[in-house]
């Protein structure tokens, strides 16, 4: 039997002096996307799930398709059986981090899910499809554009012509459109154009253009201009000007994204941000250091207390394999550098069951403790999987509350860029349904799976190749 399972696609640039210029030619696996669709639409139960609208009734949010985007997008809105696009993009190390190869095997890859699907079955791994392997060193050396360009040339051919299939004898045309790209802040800066270094870069927001001096002081996303497709376009073209290098950093845009040339398609709107990342890998993390700093300063807790607690606790049976593991007691001392670091859905499990653990030794009118609880709060709504309107406008109340309180709390620490993110998280929901519609916890365990089959071949060599035909491998026993 032939087996086709996506193609290499060249990456071509001019290297050398610029009198003695050569074309250099790379290449990246791409496996192109009709490809894919055509295999799915020919199982009846996917065209099933395609065709079977899911929109809500009521007024609450379940899905991306109770959203603004979807619901306003000009082709969903005639044809609400065309495909949803959900893609996903992220890097991958697939040898030792600490070693001296790092950075050489790492791989940049994309996915894409089907938006039709019910969130229960987008979530499996089976349902993520991969679309494109490349190694890092070969985007920077030809730039970002050009690895996502054979993706944006198949998405302007599908939105145009749609993807046609012969399903007993009579052929079905169905129009395809993007949604969204799911990524962390640096992989969604990265493919949008914008700076990716949040810490040193003047404007650090995808959605806003808030500045890192005006992130301290407001907390109410009315309170700053937003980024609209509109004004972005202008602002990528005065990057071609005399002032392009003081544009781009006033602007926080570093060139203009290919993905701009979708249709109905804008990176300030259609890049969400992510809970996982901003959250569970992020603020919690940051918050929870403090506060349990501020515990053992007090003499509330020792490290020792809350590490033999934890190793005692009783988690249940489906959380064992997420288990937090031991905090290291470097970290309830004040004035360091030290992370907590744990993955994100252990990090979800000690954020949750810290009340368990240490919460009758909190003394009740604890200001910093009830801090903590308010960002549970916030976290529990913004993964949750249906949301009432209330709760939507509610959210920004407590999370204008919560960064307020952080201030007064911990005047001498900053307030990161994720913590800004979070003010955007109501407008995100109208948008695109309930923010677990689009975090990236599923695609990350697609990503770890692959790297993982990568490693146990240890190969290195054309790794991108190896990856995109482990994907297959994997694929053969789910359908
Ligand atoms: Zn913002």
């Amino acid at each position: 039997m032939k087996l086709r399972w996506g193609h290499l696609t060249m990456l071509q640039s001019f290297q050398g002096p610029s009198e003695d210029r050569f074309l250099v030619s790379d290449t990246f696996q791409y496996i192109p996307l009709e490809d894919t669709l055509k295999c799915l639409l020919h199982l009846p139960e996917v065209r099933k799930e395609i065709e079977i609208s899911h929109v809500s009734r009521d007024s609450n949010y379940r899905d991306i398709c109770d959203g603004s985007v979807f619901k306003c997008h000009p082709l969903f809105m005639t044809q609400c059986k065309a495909i949803q696009i959900i893609a996903y993009f992220d890097e991958v190390e697939v040898c030792n981090p600490l070693g001296s190869s790092s950075k050489k095997h790492k791989l940049g890859c994309m996915f894409f899910t089907i938006g039709n699907f019910r969130p229960h079955l987008r979530s499996r791994l089976k349902n993520i499809f991969l679309i494109s392997v490349v190694r890092s060193p070969l985007v920077r050396k030809h730039g970002m554009n050009a690895f996502l360009q054979p993706f944006v040339k198949n998405m302007l051919s599908l939105c145009n012509d749609g993807i046609t299939v012969k399903v007993n004898g009579l052929e079905c045309q169905y129009k395809v459109a993007l949604l969204a790209i799911l990524a962390d802040n640096l992989g969604a800066h990265a493919i949008g154009g914008f700076k990716e270094s949040m810490s040193f870069a003047r404007r650090i927001c995808r959605s806003c253009m808030a500045t890192t001096e005006q992130i301290q002081r407001d907390f109410w996303e009315l309170n700053f201009v937003l980024r609209t497709p509109r004004e972005h376009e202008r602002q990528v073209s005065s990057l071609s000007g005399t002032d392009s290098a003081q544009n781009s950093i006033e602007y926080g845009i570093n060139r203009k994204s290919v993905l701009d040339d979708i249709p109905n398609f804008s990176v300030v709107k259609n890049l969400p941000h992510d809970i996982m990342h901003d959250l569970l890998e992020g603020v919690i993390p940051y918050e929870m250091k403090l506060l349990l700093q501020y515990l053992v300063e007090k003499k509330y807790i020792t490290a020792r207390t809350l590490n033999q607690r934890l190793k005692s606790f009783n988690f249940g049976y489906s959380e064992l394999s997420d288990k937090p593991s031991d905090l290291d007691e470097n970290i309830f001392k004040g004035n360091n550098d030290k992370k907590i670091r744990q993955s994100a859905s252990k990090m979800w499990l000690l954020a949750i069951y810290l009340p368990l653990l240490i919460g009758d030794l909190v003394p009740q009118d604890c200001e910093q403790w009830e801090l903590f609880s308010l960002l549970l709060k916030i976290t529990s709504i913004a993964a949750s999987w249906v949301i009432d309107r209330e709760t939507i406008a509610y959210l920004s109340v407590i999370v204008e509350e919560h960064h307020y309180m952080f201030k007064k709390l911990y005047p001498h620490f900053t307030i990161i860029p994720k913590m800004h993110y979070m003010l955007h998280y109501s407008k995100q929901i109208q948008a695109f349904g309930p923010l677990t519609c689009t975090w990236t916890m599923r695609h990350e365990s697609k990503l770890n799976l692959l790297s993982y089959s990568q490693n146990l071949f240890m190969v290195y060599f054309r790794s991108e190749s190896v990856l995109s035909i482990s994907h297959y491998t994997l694929c053969q026993f789910v359908y």
